[in-house]
């Protein structure tokens, strides 16, 4: 990797991010004065109001919510500046240290704080509800109405105290147990062992025994694993299942629907718009065995690159790219995103020690986010950087909703950044002249989009399958679950893809199921919320649309996601909303083939 550093220039050597705007150093005085100002803070409101939450008056309520949200404020801004430089350097014992410091601290400070919620989301409904409608709290209307969405669900407080310190030693230590026996795992490939994203990265190479050799070495390892990762999944299925009845959740994903304020009705209906709509995977997948000449694709050959990929991107020309796509849309989105670049808001320069990925971190309302990327040149990367700069506008506008209200729940929390890295792909691909080019990205796109949308609901299927099993019919040995998986990803393919008996076990090894499970479909639904909207954008042209949108990307989490979303003139209650997303894909799918057949 090292010597890929000095031996092209991206242009992004520079760009790294001035993080003063949090704190000047780790060594800041400031650290250490904001950590006891948040102290005294939790302590003058547990002294002001525990016990008394539910015999407040308006104003009262209201003076204890806005000290509540200080203390958080400063809570997230320590933790916040702690994450972003450790990710620069995560071998750095000063970051890390900083980092194991603030984390213990402000799980203390949580502790602390949480008589305000459970007296809040336990106060008697009629007063309650006065207070949601009193004009002088109407700025935390849906912070107030939000957080009693939990009340059926919520024990007393010694119960939850237990819970929540038994969870450490029951769910939280077998998920760490599987990430560790993960993290540990080492995959055999031609001499050498591979840690699993180097083996998993050799299905995207274009030598097919590459791909079927790494394939059979992931099976082998997983086989051998198999009892105990068969037993984890067990373990936090059953775990889940007594959950879920304590708190008389109904079905094994209605405490996901309720943090991501979406009604069980709304994600019946999006799971059941894209199940049915397997078709166009299978068609896809039928064209691109055609493009790689292969007879038979199997699962090993989904990732599989098409000959022509796009060229190298200079750090400019991405800068370029992603202004003036922003620009076309709105001059507000492009001034916005301008400002990471002008300001050092950014982090793009690879270097030894910094971590992987890409994140845009919202911090804290009185400061603005930073964005943070690896970037090595590919058009990827440039997708990445729209994508990231799209949080980032979103995050900064939403800044005025306050830190309590800021943030969306996690449906439609992607929606900026993908909204951002459709206005770069349609310009991209405007702009390649070569066929071959085009036909490159849009499978790129394709695929990206299938991954967000039809592999994460296929995934939902399986963990519907597994939940409901582990629950009708007791403990699921490796067989029964791999039945479960084969069954969920085979309806997804059709006929388009053969699934190797190998592939039976490759559900064992996918983290998301045990950390947070219901997850997946919330990127399903980010996404094709997107493509309906970017579509809308297409026929009625920026103007006013973007404007509403603005409008939308403000709001922030200051109210229901439904309501937030009416201006746009999108209706999430309708099941046939979601088929207009689907019908973007296609569409996609249908220029593919166009292009294949020279048209
Ligand atoms: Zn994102």
């Amino acid at each position: 990797m090292e010597a890929n550093l000095t031996a092209k220039r991206t242009g992004a050597e520079e760009v790294v991010w001035d993080l003063s705007d949090l704190y000047a150093s780790v060594d800041d005085p400031a650290i250490e004065r904001d950590m006891q100002q948040a102290d005294a803070q939790a302590e003058h409101l547990a002294a002001s109001y525990r016990g008394q939450v539910a015999a407040l008056d308006n104003e009262s309520l209201y003076q204890a919510i806005t000290e509540y949200e200080q203390a958080i404020e400063m809570a997230n801004k320590l933790a916040s500046y702690a994450h972003l430089i450790w990710s620069t350097d995560t071998g750095n014992a000063a970051y890390g240290k900083l980092l194991q410091k603030v984390t213990e601290w402000s799980s203390r400070l949580e502790q602390q704080l949480l008589f305000f919620d459970l007296e809040w989301i336990n106060a008697p409904d009629d007063f309650a509800q006065t207070m949601i409608d009193d004009p002088v709290l109407a700025h935390y209307r849906h912070w107030l109405e939000a957080t009693r969405r939990y009340q059926p669900h919520m024990l007393s407080e010694p119960e939850e105290k237990i819970l929540s310190e038994k969870a450490v030693t029951g769910r939280e230590a077998w998920v760490r147990f599987f990430t560790e026996v993960m993290g540990n795992t080492r995959y055999p490939y031609n001499g050498e062992e591979l840690t699993q994203s180097g083996i998993l990265a050799k299905l995207y190479e274009p030598d097919r025994e590459v791909r079927r050799t790494a394939a059979q070495s992931v099976t082998g390892v997983l086989r051998e694993k198999l009892p105990i990762l068969t037993y984890v999944f067990n373990t936090l299925a059953a775990d889940k299942a007594s959950d879920d009845r304590l708190r008389s959740y109904q079905s094994w994903i209605s405490s996901r629907n309720l943090s991501n304020e979406a009604s069980d009705e709304v994600v019946d209906a999006l799971i059941e718009a894209v199940t049915s709509r397997y078709d166009i995977v299978a068609r896809y997948y039928r064209l691109k065995r055609d493009l790689l000449g292969l007879d038979e694709l199997y699962d090993y050959d989904r990732y599989a690159p098409l000959p022509a990929a796009a060229g190298e991107y200079h750090w400019d020309r991405a800068r370029e790219i992603v202004l003036n796509a922003y620009q076309n849309f709105h001059p507000r989105v492009a001034e916005i995103a301008g400002e990471f670049f002008t300001r050092a808001w950014i982090d793009a320069a690879e270097r030894p020690g910094k971590r992987g990925g890409a994140y845009s971190a919202s911090t804290v309302p009185s400061v603005h986010p930073y964005v943070f990327m690896n970037y090595t040149g590919a058009a990827r990367d440039v997708m990445t950087l729209a994508h990231e700069l799209g949080h980032g506008v979103h995050q900064y506008l939403s800044r005025e909703q306050g830190m309590l209200q800021a943030h969306t729940p996690l449906t439609t929390a992607e929606m900026a950044s993908t909204f951002g890295e459709m206005l770069v792909f349609t310009d991209m691909t405007a702009q390649a002249s070569d066929p071959q080019v085009r036909l490159a990205m849009l499978a790129n796109k394709i695929e990206d989009s299938f991954a967000t949308i039809f592999r994460q609901v296929s995934m939902n299927r399986f963990e519907h399958a597994m939940h409901t099993a582990r629950r009708e019919e007791g403990e699921l040995d490796s067989e029964r679950l791999s039945d479960l998986w084969l069954q969920t990803q085979q309806a997804m393919f059709m006929d388009s893809v053969r699934m190797s008996d190998d592939y039976r076990v490759w559900w064992s090894y996918i983290p998301h199921f045990l950390h947070t499970p219901g997850y997946v479909y919330a990127y399903a639904f980010g996404e094709l919320l997107v493509l309906a909207l970017f579509a809308r954008y297409q026929q009625e042209g920026g103007g006013s649309f973007a404007e509403r949108y603005l409008d939308v990307l403000r709001a922030g989490g200051s109210d229901w996601p439904e309501k937030t979303l009416a201006p746009m003139g999108v209706d999430l209650t309708d099941p046939n909303f979601w088929q207009e997303g689907l019908a973007e894909i296609e569409k996609m799918v249908d220029q593919a083939e166009a292009l294949v057949n020279g048209q």
